[in-house]
Order: structure tokens, then sequence, then C-alpha cells
């Protein structure tokens, strides 16, 4: 029932690709009827792990969950593609989190105080200009607002995850967690929202965590509790829905909220919005398998085109880099984020 919201699937109109295909190799092969083979690998990394089928799953099974299940075992047997054990080396050598000296140095030298704001960014100029206006807006109400940057990928733990390295994914969420218990800070806010919600999903420890927020709560929490209205803007917009946890109605619910009730904004929906979302092709397909990672945007497009509106609206930062891959994207839409839509 849930291949219909399938977004590779869509896209490469193969059987094999659609969660039902999934599903159905996982059971020939738990049922010894069908080895693991290269084509049963390639589809397990072809999905971008959007969750847009277990959100309207009829009960509760989770072909996500399968397949996460099921890259990790192809790790364990050796048998991953080269290009996921290559992105595991590119995640492993350039994401600060995964190195002891610079954590050590994090602590020492951000001088961070109980009043800040501590911003999780990564190497992207997106996320940059989104913490450079959430810094200039708290700066004029005198709080704090420090950043820290993580490195190239956006969500490293969520990254190694999806490739199957679950022990490295550990790893990377320990010294997350080592970071939050060591720095003093108001709140913490997670720019992306990958890491954020594997930690919460597995953290067995308090390490401070009712402090972390994503940038669409933290933007909630200002415009409520600072008293910063912004200006009604009557202007159409799209609004594209981000991965996350889909089971959380907050995700699509504060960001509609905001846009529509405080900023006055006219939001014109996707067809596929919300727990059906496409989302923006997440955060590995891209370098697994660009030509579908393509596809999936191609078809984002493919159906804004209908919509009479140049302007789009993201909460994260990495859809807006993602979707900006795509040339047609880039010179036609104006891309921007929920901050910069409410408060520029
Ligand atoms: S997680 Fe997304 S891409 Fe993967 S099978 Fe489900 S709907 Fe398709």
């Amino acid at each position: 029932m849930a291949n219909y919201v399938c977004p590779v699937a869509r896209y490469t109109k193969l059987e094999t690709n659609t969660p039902r295909g999934l599903a159905f190799i996982y059971s020939l092969v738990a049922g010894n009827l069908k080895k693991i083979d290269k084509v049963a690998v390639e589809r397990t990394y072809q999905c971008n792990l959007c969750r847009a089928c277990e959100a309207i799953s009829r009960d509760d099974s989770s072909i996500p969950e399968l397949i996460l299940a099921a890259r990790r075992d192809i790790v364990e047997m050796n048998m991953a593609p080269e290009s996921v054990m290559k992105l595991k080396d590119d995640i492993c050598k350039n994401s600060r989190l995964l190195d002891k000296d610079w954590l050590e140095s994090a602590v020492s030298s951000a001088k961070s105080l109980p009043d800040t704001v501590v911003v999780i960014n990564y190497e992207s100029e997106s996320s940059k200009k989104i913490f450079l206006l959430i810094k200039k807006l708290l700066d004029r109400g005198n709080t704090g607002c420090i950043e820290i940057n993580i490195g190239k990928h956006p969500a490293p733990a969520a990254m190694l995850d999806e490739l199957g390295y679950k022990q490295l994914s550990g790893t990377v969420l320990n010294n997350l967690t080592f970071l939050i218990q060591n720095l003093k800070f108001k709140k913490m806010v997670f720019i992306t929202p990958y890491d954020l919600e594997l930690l919460l999903k597995t953290s067995t420890v308090d390490a401070g965590l009712s402090k972390l927020v994503h940038s669409f709560e933290f933007c909630e929490g200002f415009i409520n509790s600072e008293k910063k209205t912004p200006a009604k803007k009557n202007e159409k917009i799209i609004y594209i829905d981000s991965g996350g946890n889909r089971k959380s109605g907050k995700f699509y619910e504060i960001p509609r909220k905001l846009l529509a009730d405080s900023a006055g904004l006219n939001i014109q929906e996707m067809v596929w919005n919300g727990k059906e979302s496409a989302c923006c092709g997440g955060l590995t397909l891209q370098y697994l398998y660009p030509g579908i990672f393509n596809g999936v945007i191609s078809l984002i497009y493919g159906e804004l085109k209908e919509y009479g509106s140049k302007k789009i609206i993201t909460p994260c930062p990495h859809c807006i880099d993602n979707l900006k891959t795509n040339e047609d994207l880039r010179n036609n839409y104006e891309i921007v984020d929920l901050w910069e839509m409410i408060f520029q």
C-alpha cells in the first residue's frame, strides 16, 4: 500500500525499488529462497530512506528499518559497494565529531555561557547564512550566539547509520554527547534535523536533551518568548518539507504555522506534502546513485512548474543545497530557509 509514496520507485519505475519489492526480496533471502546478490545490494542502497512508506503504514511495520538492518548485514558480509565504502571514509576523514583533539579544543576554547545559544553547523554557504541571521537577531537582544562547525557533512551520525556502519555512527553520537555535557549553553540549535533525531531516539543518558532544539523549533520559541513579530508579507510561496522524524507532527505543523500565521504568507502546498513528501533526496543518495538522486529532484521540479510561484521555502539548509544541485531549480527559483523568509 505504500508504493505510491516512494520517490525512488516513482522515478525508476522498478518494482524492486518499491517498499513492497524490497520487502519481497528480504522475505526471499530470510526464507533461504534467494541469496543476497549484486542487484539486491544495489536496490538496498538505492532507497533514500525518506521514511514516507513508514509514515503512511497501516501497522507498525517499517520497511526503512528492514533496509537499515539489511545494510548492516551487507557491511558485515563485506559486500558493501565501493561507493558506500568511499563515502564512509570521506565522512570519517571530514567530520570533526570523530576527531578527539578537535572535540577537546572545542570544549576548552568555546567559552560558552549559560545564556549562550550554540548553533551546530556544517560547511555550507546556506547554513552559514542562516547562522549569521540567527546571530544578528540574538545580538540585538543581547543574547550570545556561537557556532560549532562539525565539518563537511551535515549529519555524520545519521549518514554512517544509513550506510550500515552502526558502530561508527554510535561513536559520533557519543562524541556529540560529550560536547553537550561539557559545554554550557541556554539552547543548542541543530541547523539540520537528522543527527538530533537519531540522538533523541537512541540516547540512554540525560545529556541536557531538553535544551536541544531544531532550527524551526527555535524560530518558534524566538517569536513567542522574545516577542519578535515578523512583518506580515502578502506573498505566495511554495513550501517543501524536510526529511526528519515523520512520526512527529511538529516537523510539518510548526513551519506552516510560522509561515502562515506569523508571517502572513500564502502557502502553496506540494501535492506530495507532509508525511507523504518526497523530501529533498536525503543525505547519502546523491553520493551513491547520483542518477537516481537527480531523478528524484527532477520529479519535484516537474511538479513545481504547475504552481506559478518562484519562491521555495524549506526548513533545512541541506534541502536548499540538494535542490540547488538541479540547474533548472537553481536558475528559475529562489530557494530560501524559513528564518530568512520570516526575518530578512
Ligand atoms: S524509505 Fe522512501 S525511498 Fe525508501 S522505500 Fe520507503 S518510500 Fe521508498
